[in-house]
């Protein structure tokens, strides 16, 4: 099977380079911006469209000549995606890049052949630790120490600024063999902001402390932006700082989520897991942007991107469960509904009916597992 993976480097740039990224991160987001503006007015411009405005706006402004032509179409897919995303109400309406604001661009592998030479766009080679691209020519990197070379072909880089540090992050199509299903054993998982995961095999996963220490310091950063002058240099140095500590808490989430992940899929063949995106939908809308509800909803997230792409890697089923059926009020052996857990301060689920006690998420994850496989069994 073919596979799509990532392989992110740390980038490190001379000073000449340096410069001609900010330059390529300054005109990726003029095309973006300008044909965001395009699109306002003009709903029916199609991707062809768009593209077909960039020798104008070459003429407009000659520096767009300066970089590689190839990140500036991709600000422009980028933006079809960001429309597309939003009209299936998967996303908000797109909007303007702020300077300085997770910054990046993407170039796109090409190669020809001429008189039996083979040019490539892209080339990494990791004995030499140096990408070579477009216009930057060659680029220290440093990752992937135990590899000799990339295994697969290159699709793309991506090439983004995070605090202070470059990273390059380069997509790879990977031809894996599926492993043999091992038991059809089914497992239901419960997530939530009390007790990060919790399956229907009674395992627990919670949160682990560290985490909270990003959290800290995310507020503390905040609220000293909050008192600088927008666009400031101390506001710049600042922005920069709380960019650095999400990129930790990313790491360390993505980290975690991947041990978790990696202990439900080693036993099991068959996850089943709610539809997260729907319920957030169902939702009301009284989350005031609250810095722990954002980041336990990363965390959710990031749980089920990875859950599902590793699914698919390891010849696992993967399947979300429509959360329209009250997972946490029903008895998960008798089936009688307990509408007083809606109070999701009563921890202990009790049923009138059969005497059952159990943990509410416990409780929860069986009801996820039943339901998932209703779906898994039609
Ligand atoms: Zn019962």
């Amino acid at each position: 099977m073919k596979i799509h993976k990532a392989y992110q480097f740390r980038l490190y740039p001379n000073e000449e380079q340096e410069v001609l990224i900010h330059k390529t991160f300054g005109c990726t987001r003029l095309v973006y911006n300008y044909c965001l503006d395009l699109k306002r007015n003009k709903k029916y411009l199609t991707k062809f469209d768009l593209i077909k405005e960039l020798p104008k706006l070459k003429k407009d402004y000659p520096f767009l000549k300066e970089v590689d032509s190839c990140s500036l179409q991709n600000a422009i897919a980028d933006l079809m995606v960001g429309f597309l995303k939003f009209e299936k109400g998967q996303g908000g309406y797109p909007k303007f890049k702020k300077k300085g604001v997770k910054e990046s661009f993407r170039t796109s592998f090409v190669t020809s052949s001429y008189k039996d030479r083979v040019y490539e766009n892209i080339k990494v080679d990791l004995k030499r630790r140096v990408i070579e691209l477009l216009k930057l020519k060659e680029v220290k990197i440093r990752g992937y120490r135990n590899f000799d070379k990339l295994p697969g072909r290159i699709l793309n880089a991506t090439i983004k600024e995070i605090g202070t540090r470059f990273y390059v992050s380069v997509c790879v199509e990977e031809e894996i063999e599926l492993p043999e299903r091992t038991n059809n054993q089914a497992v239901g998982i419960d997530v939530g902001v009390k007790n990060l995961v919790v399956t229907s095999d009674n395992d627990y996963y919670g949160n682990p402390r560290y985490l909270d220490k990003y959290e800290r310091k995310i507020k503390r950063l905040q609220q000293e932006l909050s008192r600088k002058i927008k666009g400031s240099k101390n506001y710049i140095k600042n922005k920069k700082k709380l960019e650095e500590v999400y990129r930790k808490l990313k790491n360390a989430r993505k980290k975690m989520v991947e041990k978790i992940v990696s202990n439900i899929t080693r036993n099991h063949d068959i996850i089943i897991a709610e539809n997260l995106q729907v319920k957030k939908m169902l939702e009301k809308k009284n989350n005031h942007k609250h810095l722990r509800k954002e980041i336990a909803n990363a965390t959710f997230s990031e749980i089920i991107r990875i859950l599902k792409y590793k699914c698919l890697w390891l010849n696992k089923t993967f399947i979300q469960v429509n959360p329209f059926y009250p997972s946490s009020q029903i008895c998960s052996r008798c089936g009688k509904k307990n509408e007083e857990m809606k109070d999701i301060r009563i921890r202990e689920y009790y049923c009138s009916k059969c005497g059952l006690e159990i943990e509410r998420d416990y409780n929860a994850s069986i009801n996820i597992l039943n339901e998932g496989l209703k779906y898994y069994n039609n």
